[in-house]
């Protein structure tokens, strides 16, 4: 049994919550905002995807509703560094330093999230669920950390699953064979509910420490911590003993039933394709707290959005996975293009003749998910997908430097797949180790990265072609 955290007075407002993360946004003016009304169903979805490459967009009164949206909290993968407070190139060491040096949780009494309680629920006129792909059953909750308590210990685990409203107070959930399937295992077997708390509206740091792939019983809420820097404070339901955030926008408290299957899906995953209707398990919700005005926070399936969510943790555990073997290891990056799943780039320091096809068969033992691999020098930008072509166009020849492994472990998810049996591709676009240096070595201009467009440039350009050209003879 793990010690119950400690119980303190809430201080005074958390600062690094959701609407923390939303004034930075505005404030240099990567936030853009809908006119008033916008429905819920389809049209929400359809201008959130429209701006998912460069703004997070909050949608007043959706479909009338008082309570607002907001989505595409991280469009890049940039800006969640930026929520962090560091730089890029720190990401993934932070990520990692973070899930090993966990920070844990400061329990509270009184919390925001509590500021309002519904005990008589009907989920769909409290809060406004878009409906997101074309195909998907309904509207889904879509960006709410699940909180499941382990019977026997105690302990958390946060993750994102799928939630479809199926009635008032009924949700319709996939549980893959994770931390939370093995909690209600626990609790199925015997023959009870597992409690659970349903969060929407958190830092984006939640949001990633929900991702990392720890053991049983991390809770993902302490490596939010370290992520952060600070504690995150906790507070008890009110309906059961799950902790959930005290500075969460909205939080459902309810319980995943026992022996209980039903139609759920199907659903727009990342992929681009949808996941099938299936009996799957369903949660009751016996209450649903929030701030005084909430905001609530949704993903839409596919989006930019939701590949970097599950890209960034991932790209993390696969370069620690693979520096253990190889620390001349420099970067990874799971593509866009590969949906942040299926396609590995990693630059390395080569040392010796043959070395990336070692990388590249490490790589594939590092996530089933993994379908292919491009290993390139380290003069080549990982996260400029047209950078990773060049070194494929000029450093790599198929008869010589690809690998192919028949019939691996893939991704059930891939409809190119087997049933989840799939190929692995490797290429290795690495230029040889040679005397000569002028062999491959890259074209430069001199000075291009000093340069400075807002001094090289005039502010004015039609002006000044207009007067070049009169003063022409
Ligand atoms: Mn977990």
């Amino acid at each position: 049994m793990r010690s119950e955290p400690t119980v303190r007075p809430l201080a005074q407002p958390a600062k690094a919550d959701l609407r923390a993360w939303l004034a930075a946004l505005a404030q240099r003016g990567d936030l853009a905002v809908a006119h008033e009304g916008v429905p819920l169903a389809d049209a929400l979805a359809a201008i959130a995807k429209r701006t998912e490459r460069d703004k997070a967009v909050l949608f007043p009164r959706p479909g009338g509703h008082a309570v607002p949206v907001v989505a595409n909290l991280f469009t890049r993968r940039a800006w969640v560094a930026d929520s962090l407070g560091i730089d890029e190139h720190d990401l993934l060491p932070r990520f990692l330093a973070a899930a090993a040096d966990p920070l844990p949780c400061v329990e509270v009494t009184g919390a925001g999230a509590q500021e309002v309680v519904h005990t008589d629920v009907d989920l769909l006129k409290l809060l406004p669920i878009p409906k997101h792909n074309e195909l998907d059953s309904g509207p889904y909750i879509t960006a709410g950390l699940m909180i499941a308590r382990n019977p026997r210990t105690g302990a958390q685990n946060v993750s994102i699953h799928r939630c479809q409203i199926s009635g008032p107070n009924r949700i319709g959930v996939l549980l893959l064979p994770r931390h939370t399937r093995a909690y209600y295992r626990m609790a199925a077997e015997a023959g009870t509910a597992l409690e659970i708390a349903i969060v929407i509206g958190v830092h984006p740091a939640l949001l990633l420490a929900s991702q990392a792939i720890a053991a049983l019983d991390v809770d993902e809420m302490e490596i939010a911590g370290a992520l952060l820097g600070r504690p995150v404070e906790v507070v008890k339901c009110r309906t059961n003993a799950v902790r959930v955030p005290a500075d969460a926008e909205i939080v459902l408290e309810g319980r995943i039933l026992p022996g209980v299957r039903e139609p759920e899906g199907p659903f727009g995953e990342f992929p681009q394709y949808y996941g099938p209707r299936a009996l799957r398990e369903v949660i009751e919700i016996d209450a649903v707290t929030h701030r005084r005005h909430p905001i609530f926070h949704t993903i839409v399936g596919g989006s930019f959005e939701h590949l970097v969510l599950g890209g960034v943790p991932r790209e993390a555990t696969l370069l620690q996975h693979l520096k253990r073997s190889f620390p001349n290891v420099l970067d990874v990056r799971l593509t866009t293009g590969g949906t942040c799943r299926y396609h590995l780039a990693v630059k390395i320091d080569k040392l010796s003749p043959g070395e990336p096809k070692n990388i590249i068969m490490c790589a594939f033992g590092g996530h089933y998910d993994i379908k292919q691999v491009i290993v390139v020098d380290k003069d080549v930008d990982i996260s400029v997908p047209e950078q990773i072509e060049w070194a494929v166009a000029t450093r790599f020849q198929a008869d010589r430097d690809m690998v192919l492994v028949a019939g691996a472990q893939g991704s059930k998810l891939d409809p190119s797949s087997d049933e989840g049996m799939s190929a692995k591709l490797g290429l290795d676009a690495t230029a040889p180790l040679t005397d000569d240096p002028m062999a491959f070595r890259r074209i430069h201009v001199m000075g291009e990265e000093a340069v400075d467009l807002d001094t090289a440039l005039v502010k004015d350009p039609n002006a000044a072609f207009a007067r070049i050209i009169a003063q022409m003879p």
